[in-house]
């Protein structure tokens, strides 16, 4: 299986050097970040020195211009062997791509080169308690005095938000208009509250913070007021590719030990691998992998022509992410059958990959929440598949069949 398919040799040549720093660093310390639920700054590091956080950005920022495609392949290899620090990856990017869709020149000048270069890290604050899927609930509110904006409110589960130098986040004016900041810490403003243990990314800390009258100046708007919410749409719509990527990568890993695994253990004298029941759950691992493999590069594709704004963009972004999530969790769940009850215990990688996969549902747009979007951009424009039968053709046609039957 050719998996460079449509890959240009620079993205071919970045594959393999990310695979061998995987290979050599990042997987054998999964088991451990996962045990101690601590931010992995070796790894942080290791990617800063490979100058990984410089593959989304075009040169004249000072990136290597491997564009999304690039950063995709990266965060499919990474998540092959941790997917806590393929969460690094995607973190730099979603912190990036408000001050690119604002093309706010100052931010992008103050802030971007820190991130390639890794002294500085961002955490995206948009969730609240009362206010994620719905927005229209945000209670955060931002006042304006003498140049500066005073930000008060709560935002949950912010991931990679301990090690953080800057927050994006998002308030309200008293109109109403939401609008996005970007804040610098440490803030007296910003108070921490708690951190949120989940069941899987325990590398990434995902923590609540109180902002009270937390400060920033009016230099650091985003955009324009009342822009927030459409900058917070289409970044996330600028990461679906990189949230499908995690998926792919960890299905990949799924898939693989299920082939190896399958090959070398013995049954009623024979390798599982001659049982045609585990062969079809090779199959259908192997057909839904390679179906979120295109997805997938042609969404990161779609990124880097530019089309991510508009809603029957977002679609198909969605559709990358959505069937990507599926997939990673049914590959584990099916390695996991595969496996018997090995890849149930702890010590096992499968028992790490299925609980940090079911993530994928959850975060930067729920299932439910990206699919409403996804019929709504089918109901409107068709999604390229028309609109030929309608129930009065149907119901035309079927007469008409019955007559030629008589
Ligand atoms: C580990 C983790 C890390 C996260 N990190 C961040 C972060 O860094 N920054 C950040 O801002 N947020 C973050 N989030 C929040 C995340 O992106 C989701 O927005 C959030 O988990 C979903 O919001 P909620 O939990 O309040 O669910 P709700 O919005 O209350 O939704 C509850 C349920 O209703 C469903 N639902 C919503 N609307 C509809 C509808 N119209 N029809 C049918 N069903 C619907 C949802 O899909 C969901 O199943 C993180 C979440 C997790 C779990």
């Amino acid at each position: 299986m050719d998996i460079n398919t449509n890959l240009n040799e620079e993205h071919k040549i970045l594959r393999q050097t990310v695979r061998d720093v995987v290979k050599q660093y990042v997987a054998p310390r999964a088991y451990e970040i996962d045990q101690d639920r601590e931010y992995p700054e070796d790894i942080f590091n290791l990617f800063s020195d490979k100058g990984f956080f410089s593959i989304l950005f075009p040169k004249t920022l000072g990136g290597s211009d491997l564009g999304t495609l690039g950063l995709t392949v990266a965060v499919e290899e990474i998540a092959r062997g941790c997917a806590s620090s393929a969460q690094i990856l995607i973190l730099s990017a979603l912190t990036t791509w408000p001050l690119r869709i604002a093309n706010n020149q100052n931010l992008i000048n103050a802030i971007i080169p820190g991130v390639i270069n890794g002294s500085l890290r961002g955490a995206f604050a948009l969730t609240e308690p009362n206010a994620s899927s719905d927005l229209s609930t945000m209670v955060t509110k931002a006042k304006i005095k003498d140049g500066t904006y005073y930000i008060s409110g709560e935002k949950d589960f912010v991931s990679g938000s301990t090690v953080a130098d800057y927050f994006i986040s998002f308030a309200k004016n008293e109109k109403g208009a939401m609008s996005a900041f970007l804040i610098n810490l440490p803030n007296p403003g910003i108070i921490f509250l708690r951190r949120d243990e989940g069941m899987g990314i325990k590398g990434i800390p995902h923590c609540d913070w109180s902002f009270d009258n937390a400060t920033t100046p009016e230099e650091n708007l985003i955009g324009n007021e009342g822009e927030g919410s459409n900058i917070a749409r289409i970044s996330m719509n600028a990461i679906q590719p990189l949230l499908a990527a995690r998926g792919l990568g960890s299905a990949e890993e799924s898939l693989a030990f299920s082939r190896n695994y399958s090959l070398e253990r013995k049954i009623y004298g024979d390798t599982l691998s001659e049982l045609q029941a585990i062969q079809l759950y090779l199959a259908e691992m192997a057909v839904n992998v390679s179906a979120t493999r295109e997805l997938t590069y042609n969404a990161s594709k779609m990124v880097d022509n530019n089309q991510f704004t508009t809603e029957e963009d977002a679609a198909y972004l969605n559709i990358a992410k959505i069937f990507s999530a599926k997939t990673a969790i049914n590959s584990a769940d099916k390695a996991m059958q595969i496996s018997g009850g090995h890849g149930y215990m702890e010590v096992h990688p499968l028992e790490r990959i299925y609980r940090d996969a079911r993530h994928l549902r959850l975060y930067m747009g729920t299932d439910e929440v990206l699919k409403i979007r996804v019929a709504k951009s089918l109901l409107e424009t068709g999604m390229g598949i028309g609109s030929s039968v309608s129930r009065q053709s149907t119901e035309e046609r079927t007469k008409r069949e019955l007559r030629d039957d008589k």
